[in-house]
């Protein structure tokens, strides 16, 4: 039944959305619960994601941030002018006092739009959402151009924001070979965007680009990897988990980010394997669980949940929530390229640490 989210309980009440989409929700939420429907994966109740109708016209969303919801490398960013790239697209904003928006030279109706919060240049959610609908392409979120120094956010192009971690070095990329089949499963896609974050974007393409960022690494190392998707596209979970059976996968591992719109102080990663999972799983997700605890804003340990992709892969199965997309600060440092590709590295490092060394 369910179409969408392997946690169909997990929708976010944005108060972007229209009184009725909200009220269509919480109706259907109603219905599930009085069905007695299981949180999980057994028959979850369809929850339709509404589109957000009325985005805020106050400038609140920062140049890294926009530059990750359109796709884009944010080549320099300052207090008054910043320019980013994509493959078939470019933007440059102006702030005050004679703000602007060139899309691909194209110049946009920005009034009020455009703005300085703290000394950094700010576009509203209205006119970031505006920029995405009319880009040439839609491209998800770019994944670091190849050759390119593995963390972003060290280069002073790309300032972090104060109080972010440097980014520690690469090391997952460069140790012995290891064998092994891994699908790498990132959640959600085409129709189904799971979660959303106004600084954001989608779930979908996040999990989609740390999942690249994983292949990578791993790829590197010897492994042979499989994606269930590897562009934005739909696929039925069960399609997911056959795709790893018929592979024979060694591993499977879903990506997936998290919401909690009733709290929103709750923040970190978790680590999911099902209820009564083998031996393999519960090892995999230790693994993943250590590798994650360094890099992660904050380590929620593991979990049991019976989501589907969990319950009918055959191999050692876990599911990785990256973090939540309903805390502001944690949904920020999801943005940051440099973030994403320290989750990435950390992920691929538990995977080898649960693959033979080759011979
Ligand atoms: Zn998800």
């Amino acid at each position: 039944m369910s179409t969408a989210a392997v946690h169909p309980r997990r929708q976010s009440f944005s108060p972007f959305w229209s009184h009725r989409a909200a009220v269509a929700v919480i109706a259907l939420a109603a219905l599930s619960v009085l069905a007695g429907c299981p949180p999980k994966a057994r028959g979850g109740q369809t929850l339709a994601v509404a589109e957000p109708t009325v985005l805020s016209t106050k400038p609140s969303v920062p140049m890294e941030a926009l530059a990750y919801q359109l796709g884009m490398r944010l080549d320099n960013s300052g207090q008054y002018t910043a320019s980013m790239k994509g493959k078939r697209n470019s933007l440059l904003v102006v702030g005050p006092p004679q703000p602007m928006a060139l899309l691909n030279s194209e110049r946009l109706d920005t009034s009020g739009e455009i703005g300085q919060s703290d000394g950094r240049l700010m576009v509203s959610p209205s006119l970031a959402h505006r920029l995405r609908e009319k880009l040439r392409l839609a491209q998800g979120y770019a994944p670091a151009p190849p050759g390119a120094p593995p963390y972003l956010g060290n280069n002073p192009a790309h300032p972090q924001p104060p109080g972010a971690k440097p980014a520690p070095p690469a090391v997952a990329v460069a140790g012995p070979r290891v064998s092994g089949t891994v699908v790498i499963d990132p959640g959600h896609g085409g129709k189904d965007r799971g979660t959303y974050s106004a600084t954001c974007g989608d779930e979908k393409a996040l999990v989609l680009d740390v999942s690249q960022r994983i292949r990578t690494i791993l790829t590197a190392r010897g492994v042979h990897v499989i994606m269930t998707r590897d562009d934005d596209r739909f696929i039925e979970l069960e399609e997911r988990a056959e795709i790893a059976n018929r592979a024979r996968a060694d591993l499977f591992v879903a990506i997936h980010a998290d919401s909690a719109p009733k709290n929103t102080a709750a923040r970190g990663c978790t680590v999911y394997t099902a209820r009564g999972a083998s031996a393999g799983s519960e090892s995999l997700a230790r693994r993943l669980d250590a590798a994650l605890r360094p890099a992660a804003v904050e380590d929620r340990g593991l979990r049991h949940a019976d989501y589907k992709v969990l319950v009918l892969t055959k191999m050692p199965a876990a599911l990785i929530e990256l973090g939540f997309f309903t805390n502001r600060s944690e949904a920020a440092r999801l943005c940051q390229s440099s973030y994403r590709q320290e989750l990435a590295e950390a992920i691929a490092s538990g995977i080898i640490a649960d693959l033979p060394a080759r011979k």
